[in-house]
């Protein structure tokens, strides 16, 4: 699984790790109930959970009755570094993407309640479907862009990266001082307000910017 290409990219990087945030939008931590984080909430998702577009989000139901889609803007790494500075931080950016970091909410809300890791209802086959890149250059403002997500044509999400609390400097930056990056790793940026279910059969559309990247997936529950 370590060999996918990833999509739109003439670069041909392999993803590597893929780290996501949490909470980095705050009207999101409200819907939650969650407080606005001091730091970056950092947390990864296994390869295994990347699918891209036109696949499909797989849901065990004997494992979770509750999945939540969340929109967010993906960045790919296109450099290694470690202990990289907010200044130096956009240099290492190869490309942006819409993902979504699909979340077993019901079994989350469980772990989260004995205190255990997120892995399990973050981690399952499919949970990360991701569109196609666009390279870094092509963007003038990847802190202006609207993160958008419709299922079965209704607009569920509506944000825009401008309302991130961490910056994408702040996140690169913080992430490298305690984890090397390395090219073809993936930060999955936080999700604005509007999470919720999907349900089998459910069409998916994710779009990043002005159609800069989109991702269509279908939702199928075993
Ligand atoms: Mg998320």
């Amino acid at each position: 699984m370590r060999n996918i290409k990833i999509p739109g990219l003439s670069l041909t990087h392999t993803i590597n790790s893929i780290f996501c945030i949490g909470r980095n939008y705050a009207d999101h931590a409200k819907e939650l109930n969650n407080p606005v984080p001091a730091l970056p909430v950092v947390f990864t998702k296994p390869v295994n959970t990347v699918t891209f577009d036109g696949g499909e989000i797989i849901i065990p139901t004997n494992l979770t009755q509750d999945v939540h889609h969340e929109a967010e803007m993906v960045i790919s790494i296109g450099k290694f570094g470690r202990y990289i500075s907010e200044a130096e931080a956009m240099d290492y950016v190869s490309g942006y993407a819409i993902g979504i970091d699909v979340t077993a909410r019901d079994l989350q809300a469980a772990l989260k309640e004995k205190s255990q890791p997120w892995t399990l209802a973050k981690g399952m086959d499919t949970f990360a479907p991701i569109g196609s890149f666009v390279p870094a250059a092509e963007v003038s403002d990847p802190h202006n862009l609207n993160v958008k997500l419709t299922v079965n044509g209704q607009t569920r999400q509506d944000g825009n990266t401008s309302d991130m609390i961490f910056s994408i400097p702040a996140l690169i930056s913080y992430v490298s001082r305690f984890i090397t990056l390395h090219e073809g790793d993936l930060i999955f940026t936080g999700t604005p307000a509007g999470v919720g279910p999907l349900k089998n059969g459910d069409k998916v559309v994710a779009t990043l910017g002005n159609n800069l990247s989109r991702l269509s997936v279908s939702v199928k529950e075993i």
